[in-house]
């Protein structure tokens, strides 16, 4: 139930139901509908829409020059090819083999995730690669400021390392915000919603999340008069960033202070809220300099805590009332729909 939900019959006007006139009274009638409506919707997440649609169509135009289709192959490739499929086909035999919660491969958040796996590759995949070439429009015009200038006694793979980094901490950023401000989360929370934590939970994301992301192309074009980012660098940073979400204990022992592990995000995970601590994507670093890193306990034997949404704020399959496609249809419309009354 919404807290700002009402029902028609209390959200009538009075004034209108009494004029007797009946233009009146169906302008009234008109008038109280949208403003039930306008209840129901969430403004600020229409404006990530809104301003999605204007750098999806400018990325329409200049990707038009170069071919759409290639570009989004690429992007495809890149993000949900043959090497990332294959990594997450081996981590989740491990997940059976070693879990941190012993669940059958066909639980129903599994499952769900796996939609959102086969969502991402097919549609999602597309709007990155068309926001990110409109976004690109606009860095351009900001291009004397962000470029390095040409440093040819540094090896390139420097640069390629500083990329990296820069990526990553951009991304520690936008999420920072997906986590502060609560247009963002809205979308994020879809990510969060998950109870059933595995490495297909990397794809459980909203597709419009995408457009706070879009900063962590600000490295590449930092270093681009001095090294191209391969885009290999980008799969396996990828690879990195989607490992967190397996279902097994790892921590990585002393890399684990330095390289984001499974034990540490679930701590991101945790069901006690919105958590804005260890926010980093492969590592630690950036959660270390804001005091925001909570490092796992090192006994094996430690209990495993619970994840999700504390109070369930966005329907979750686990509640095993709806079909899984209908489930994922209200997940996605959810950041729409006006605050509900949970603690979010
Ligand atoms: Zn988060
Ligand atoms: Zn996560």
């Amino acid at each position: 139930m919404y807290a700002d939900e009402t029902s028609p019959a209390m959200s009538a006007p009075s004034g209108v139901a009494s004029s007797g006139e009946p233009g009146a009274k169906r302008a009234g009638l008109r008038t109280a509908r949208m403003a039930r409506m306008s209840r129901r919707i969430y403004l600020p997440t229409l404006v990530i829409t809104a301003i999605a649609a204007w750098l999806s169509w400018r990325g329409w135009i200049l990707l038009s020059q170069y071919g759409i289709a290639q570009s989004i192959s690429a992007g495809r490739y890149e993000l949900a090819g043959p090497l990332v499929l294959g990594f997450v086909f081996v981590v989740t035999v491990i997940e059976q083999i070693w879990p941190a919660q012993r669940r059958p491969l066909l639980a129903r958040g599994h499952l769900l995730d796996v939609c959102y796996l086969l969502f991402y590759a097919l549609l999602v995949i597309p709007l990155i690669v068309l926001i990110g070439a409109g976004f690109s429009t606009y860095l351009a015009k900001l291009e004397p400021w962000l470029v390095l200038p040409r440093m040819p006694s540094i090896p390139s793979w420097c640069f390629v390392a500083v990329a990296v980094l820069g990526i990553d901490a951009m991304d520690w950023l936008a999420h920072l915000i997906n986590h502060k401000i609560t247009m963002f989360w809205r979308f994020h929370a879809v990510h969060h919603s998950q109870e059933e934590l595995s490495i297909l939970t990397t794809y459980r994301a909203h597709p419009l999340v995408h457009v706070s992301f879009l900063v962590s192309a600000i490295p590449i074009l930092a270093v681009e008069s001095n090294a191209t980012t391969p885009a290999v660098v980008l799969t396996v940073y990828a690879c990195l960033g989607a490992l967190p979400h397996a279902n097994v204990r790892w921590t990585y022992g002393m890399v684990g202070r330095l390289f984001i592990s499974p034990a540490y995000h679930r701590i991101h995970h945790r069901a006690t809220g919105r958590l804005d601590i260890n926010l980093g994507t492969v590592f630690t670093i950036w959660d270390a300099l804001s005091r925001r890193a909570v490092f796992p306990a090192k006994s094996a034997g430690q209990a495993v805590s619970a994840t999700g949404l504390a109070g369930r704020p966005i329907p979750v399959e686990q509640a095993g009332r709806l079909r899984l496609w209908r489930t994922m249809l209200i997940q996605l419309t959810e950041p729409f729909t006006s605050i509900r009354t949970e603690s979010r």
